[in-house]
This record gives C-alpha cells, structure tokens and sequence, in this order.
C-alpha cells in the first residue's frame, strides 16, 4: 500500500495537502505537533475522500522523536512503502533583527530547516531501497525574496530550496525528485495576524491564495505528470515576487 506523510498535516496548507493526496489514492499519514482535534479532524477529512490516514504525532524539530516515530512506523508496515515525503511544518517568529530573540531564530531553523533534515533522513534510505520517491517541500516566497522582519523565516526557507536543488542531483539516478513550492500570502491561521484588506494591494491578483491553489500544485509534483521536474522551486504567490 502506498502512502504519502505529510509533516504539520493537521491544519492548514497541510490538511489540504493530505486531502488532494488522498484524491490522487494515497494513504495519508499525517504528522502534527500537539493540536490533536486538528488532527482527527484532517484523518476523517481524508477518509471521507475513502483512503486511510494514520496520525503520527512528532515535533519535527526533534531528531530522536523524528527518527524513532518512522523507524517505528516501517518497522510495524513492512508491507506500506512512503512514495511521497511533503515536508510542510513550519511556524513564523517574526521580529526585525536588531529585536530578534535567540529562541525566536532557533525555533523558526529548527522547525522549518532542522524539521526537514530530521523527516527526510528517515524516509530517504526507504525511498532509495524502493527506487521510487517523490518529496516536496514546502517554502516561501521569504525564502526567495528575502521578507523584512523574517530574516530568521527567509534563512530558513531559502536554506531548504538550497537542499532541495542539492539532494534533487544526489537521488535522481534513484527514481526520487526533489522538488518545492513557494507559496506567497495564503489564507490559513498562520496568517490570521495579517490583513488581507492592507496587504492585497501589493499582491497583482489582488488577494491572498487559498491552501488548496497551493494543495493542488504538491499534488501535480506528487503525481507522475510530473515525471522530469526535479530540484525546482515553484511559486504560488498570485504574481507577487
Ligand atoms: P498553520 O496553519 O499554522 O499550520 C501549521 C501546521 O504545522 C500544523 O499542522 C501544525 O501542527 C504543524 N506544526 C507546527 N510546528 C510543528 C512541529 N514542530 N512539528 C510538527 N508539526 C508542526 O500553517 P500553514 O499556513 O498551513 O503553513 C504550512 C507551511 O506553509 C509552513 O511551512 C509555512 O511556512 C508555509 N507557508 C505558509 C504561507 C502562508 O501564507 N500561510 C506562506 C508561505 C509558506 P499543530 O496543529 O499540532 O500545531
């Protein structure tokens, strides 16, 4: 049986990716921190799409938690193989620089980068042993664009697009892509602080983007139409770069 985990898979961005992966015949085995209503509700969401999600709670940006949850996971299915790694958690501490506190650059590098490190390092050696793998991260446009009062948010992301680009070349020949999406402004409670009516002006399409404009993208990077794109960064932003 083939699943796809999705890391921060309970809310947001990630619950709608858990939802299309399901449409497109994944089990899903949705990752979260601590929000477990969240959570029961994303594993009814995939159901109701008739595939199985499994709910496996781990904070990303502990390697132990991180490796034992999935050796643990393999170890218990050695029939299920993970096609698609979509490494999503992710958080914003956001402060200007000259007033950032250290747990705020910490947490944001911990999660964001350490959290990608951490999950792909325990799915990859069963990625490489199936030859067959798809995994996508994803960014941000602060991750290309540089963001003010994100320079920890901007290290972090534009950090991952760097190990996207390097570990595509490395696993290639394996029959894995590596590949990312970076979304602009979207409309999830990560960016409830922020008003649409104030910042939509900047943007060309003139609002913010919703968790599925950007589901739906992992989903086609998922799926085999996307079958000579690797180590590519691809922005959802409603043309604000
Ligand atoms: P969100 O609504 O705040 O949801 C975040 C998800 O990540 C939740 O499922 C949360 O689980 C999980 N999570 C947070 N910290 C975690 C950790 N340490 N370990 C495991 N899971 C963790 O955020 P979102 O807007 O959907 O963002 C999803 C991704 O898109 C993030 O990487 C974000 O940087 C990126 N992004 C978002 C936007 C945007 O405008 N929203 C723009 C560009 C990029 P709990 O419920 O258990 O906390």
């Amino acid at each position: 049986m083939n699943y796809a985990l999705v890391t921060g898979g309970s809310r947001g961005i990630g619950r709608a990716i858990c939802i299309q992966l399901a449409r497109q015949g994944f089990n899903i085995i949705i990752n979260y921190s601590s929000n477990k209503q969240a959570a029961e509700e994303a594993k009814s969401a995939v159901e109701a799409e008739g595939q199985q999600a499994e709910l496996i709670p781990f904070n990303v940006a502990d390697r132990e938690a991180s490796r034992k949850a999935m050796e643990d996971w393999f170890a218990q299915n050695p029939d299920k193989k993970v096609e698609v790694l979509v490494n999503n958690a992710g958080i914003r501490k956001d402060n200007l620089m000259i007033w950032m506190k250290d747990e705020e650059w910490d947490d944001v590098l911990d999660i964001s980068l350490g959290g990608f490190y951490n999950v792909t390092k325990s799915v990859l050696p069963e990625m490489v042993k199936a030859k067959k793998g798809k995994i996508v991260n994803v960014v941000s446009l602060s991750g290309l664009k540089g963001l003010p009062g994100q320079t920890n948010y901007s290290a972090a992301k534009a950090a991952v697009i760097g190990a996207t680009k390097a570990l595509a070349q490395e696993v290639a020949r394996r029959n894995i892509s590596v590949n990312a999406v970076a979304p602009g402004f979207i409309k999830t409670e990560m960016t409830e602080d922020i008003d649409e009516k104030e910042f939509k002006g900047i943007i060309p399409m003139r609002r913010f983007g919703s968790a599925e404009e950007v589901a739906s993208v992992v989903g086609f990077l998922a799926s085999d139409a996307s079958s000579y794109i690797t180590g590519e960064t691809i922005s959802i932003n409603g043309g604000l770069y």
